[in-house]
């Protein structure tokens, strides 16, 4: 396979955090949701496998001004397997949802968890 280079790239992977969250079920949880992106530069995002993720939109302390790691021979293990399938300028993704704010979330309520059509995880995977 092709190594993919990063030479056209203003270093995508080291600008963002994103942790995987349980499924919201209830309104109790999707107000969690609507907390999290009622922050500055917080995302929460459904990928193409129904996983629920919260996104922090804030580059690494280590990348430099020429967008390559400063830290490189110390790099924290989740960079050092960086897996290129799942780079972000290489590859396009389309998310399922991504709710930016408040107002992306009640329209999520509104227009699918209220009216059934919300999907759960652990129900597609069986
Ligand atoms: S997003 Fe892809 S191309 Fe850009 S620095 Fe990361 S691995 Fe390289
Ligand atoms: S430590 Fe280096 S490779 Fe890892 S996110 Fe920061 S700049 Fe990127």
């Amino acid at each position: 396979m092709t190594k993919l280079t990063c030479e056209k790239c203003d270093g995508k992977c080291c600008k963002y955090v994103a942790i995987e969250i349980d499924t919201p079920e209830s309104l109790k949880d999707f107000d969690d949701i609507r907390w999290y992106v009622a922050h500055k530069n917080i995302n929460v995002y459904v990928d193409d496998d129904y996983q629920w993720h919260v996104e922090f939109l804030t580059p690494c302390e280590h990348l430099g001004e020429d967008n390559l790691c400063q830290i490189y021979e110390t790099r924290p293990k989740i960079c050092r397997e960086y897996n290129q399938d799942e780079c972000p300028f290489h590859n396009v993704y389309e998310e399922k949802f991504t709710f930016r704010n408040i107002e992306d979330v009640d329209k999520y309520i509104r227009e699918v968890f209220k009216k059934g059509k919300h999907v759960i995880k652990d129900e597609i995977e069986d």
